[in-house]
């Protein structure tokens, strides 16, 4: 029997572990990445809980040392692909009509796991398959996976209890049911904690997904399927299907029980997957919910009035932290003359400090971008600015593929404010730096919100709080996550909900109670309890 009002209250944020030298959560981190280092294995597909081994495998290798093989992974084809469709839309009445507490105890055992026994296989598998250091792997990959599953049962709470008031001689109610047909998860490579979350909203809500892993994030993705697995989760409830981007988004577009895309990626792959979405928009069952996260061009406004030393913090650690490849990364900047030189002087202090190297050495504070592709655009974009009459390289500015991919932090100062990498997204450890004439706020504020199409994260830094108030209200419009005196970078669940808008996404709030409605549907039930018998109005009695 089970008739109890449960309460999730709101949860505290996972403790960030230390990992100092010597300490249990060091010892047990550095045995299993020796585990993983030295073992390749096959990573099959896995749909209706079965593991498929297709035999058309691709490599996984450390992008730090990419002839390092980790793994190999079985890609799946359109066979496999339309046995993952049909294997959730099997899985979805029973997983839809469980007890929505017995699902909310999966996931909170999914936290627990991994807060403990999976800690290290999820951290370690982040380092080497996406060449994270231990700080960016505890963080993404332990810390805010956690965080998405705690804090997602407490809002799912708080969903379930919205429901509206009764009339008389009526009880109302709203059933918050799944989406009618299957989600598609599309999931990118820089976050372990984004790729399981745009399956486990949706799936705590009773949804079931097809799961299309990044290529270059699949060890530490594949662990998670192992994490759901012994924390209960039912086969076909996410499925595991490796694949080619192109084609996968093409085949479940065209199914009619297509009923979400819960995508993070880049700006083009999820036009490409709405414009598929509207190819089809008569055939299917409900209109698709399409919610994506995209790029970003983010930016730190500093205003005459900052503080140098916090600028300097700022623009280093957003730009280069993880590579430049977070989506909210510090990517072009706009800074009084007055203050650039200092600015500039204590950055390149930072640079002559830190170490960039393999994830295993963990001094290294900068490791390597994630595969050749990146690392060839990266440094396009370098030699373009070092041919450039309008840019110099300040700092920085090597990059060398022969052992892993590295490219160095690297600054581009520009007399040009359009210039190239002041309005595209590079997604790599570079920042554009346009120094502007300290009378001219009000123009430099205006070109910050003009210049790129995204609208994601961006900071201002001063200590002018009225000057401040101001440049966040002329902002208004280019940042979902917006920052005053911190860098626009470091979101954490339930503090800073993220998203943005523009060509950045739907803007719906990864980390925060708004994203959960997008995946359900309401039915809102009126109960009359005596029913009327009669047609005429009273006073017509
Ligand atoms: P990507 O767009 O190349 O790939 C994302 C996913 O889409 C991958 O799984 C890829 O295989 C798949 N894909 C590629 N083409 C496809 C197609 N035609 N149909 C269906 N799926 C397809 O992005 P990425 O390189 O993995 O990630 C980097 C991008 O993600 C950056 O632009 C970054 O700004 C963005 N990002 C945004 C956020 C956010 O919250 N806004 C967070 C993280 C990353």
């Amino acid at each position: 029997m089970k008739n109890s009002i449960v309460q999730f209250p709101c949860p505290a944020n996972e403790p960030v572990k230390t990992y100092l030298k010597g300490s249990p959560e060091l010892i047990a981190l550095d045995a299993e990445l020796k585990r993983q280092y030295d073992t390749v294995i096959e990573i099959p597909c896995i749909i209706g809980g079965k593991e498929i081994y297709t035999g058309n495998v691709e490599e996984v290798v450390c992008p730090h040392e990419h002839k390092h093989v980790l793994a190999r992974y079985h890609k799946a084809g359109e066979k496999e692909i339309r046995m993952a469709m049909d294997a959730a839309m099997a899985a979805h009445k029973e997983w839809g009509n469980t007890e929505w507490t017995t699902r909310a105890a999966i996931i909170l055992k999914c936290a627990e796991l991994l807060a403990t026994k999976y800690r290290p296989i999820l951290n370690a598998s982040t380092m080497l398959g996406q060449s994270k250091n231990i700080f960016q792997a505890e963080i993404d990959s332990a810390c805010e996976t956690i965080d998405f599953f705690r804090y997602n049962v407490h809002y799912a709470s708080k969903l379930y209890a919205i429901q509206p008031k009764d009339g008389a001689g009526v009880i109302d109610s709203t059933e918050y049911r799944p989406l009618e047909g299957f989600v598609l998860a599309v999931t990118p490579f820089n976050f372990t904690s984004i790729a399981c979350n745009l399956n486990m909203t949706p799936v705590l809500l009773g949804n079931t997904t097809i799961w299309k892993p990044s290529s270059t994030a699949i060890l530490s993705n594949y662990y998670l399927m192992q994490l759901f697995k012994e924390a209960g989760l039912p086969d076909g409830v996410v499925n595991f299907v490796p694949s080619k981007g192109s084609e996968i988004g093409k085949i479940c577009c065209a199914s009619k029980d297509l009923a979400g895309i819960h995508f993070t990626g880049s700006t083009r792959t999820f036009q490409t997957l709405w414009k598929s979405v509207g190819e089809n928009i008569a055939n299917y069952v409900s209109y698709p919910r399409l919610v994506g996260e995209t790029g970003g061009k983010d930016y730190i406004f500093v205003h005459p009035s900052a503080n140098v030393d916090a600028v300097a913090h700022a623009a280093f650690t957003g730009a280069f932290e993880f590579q430049g490849q977070k989506c909210s990364a510090a990517s072009r900047m706009y800074i009084p003359k007055s203050l650039w030189g200092p600015v500039l002087e204590k950055c390149k202090q930072f640079a002559s400090e830190v170490k960039m190297g393999d994830v295993m050495d963990h001094m290294n504070y900068i490791n390597a971008v994630i595969d050749e592709a990146s690392f060839d655009n990266i440094a396009s974009y370098i030699e373009y600015a070092k041919n450039s009459a309008d840019a110099k390289i300040v700092m920085g500015g090597k990059c060398d593929k022969s052992v892993g991919y590295f490219v160095e932090p690297t600054i581009i100062e520009t007399t040009d404010p359009h210039f190239k990498s002041m309005e595209e997204e590079i997604f790599g450890p570079v920042i554009t730096v346009y120094p502007y004439d300290d009378d001219k706020v009000d123009e430099a504020v205006k070109l910050c919100d003009t210049t790129s199409p995204y609208g994601l994260t961006g900071s201002v830094f001063g200590q002018d709080r009225l000057a401040v108030e101001k440049v966040a209200a002329d902002l208004v419009y280019t940042a979902g996550n917006f920052y005053i005196n911190d860098r626009p970078t470091g979101a954490v669940v339930g503090m800073q909900p993220f998203g943005g808008s523009r060509a950045s996404g739907t803007n719906d709030k990864a980390g925060g109670e708004f994203n959960l409605i997008r995946w359900v549907l309401p039915r809102c039930i009126k109960e009359t309890l005596v029913s009327p018998t009669d047609y005429r109005y009273s006073y017509m009695k």
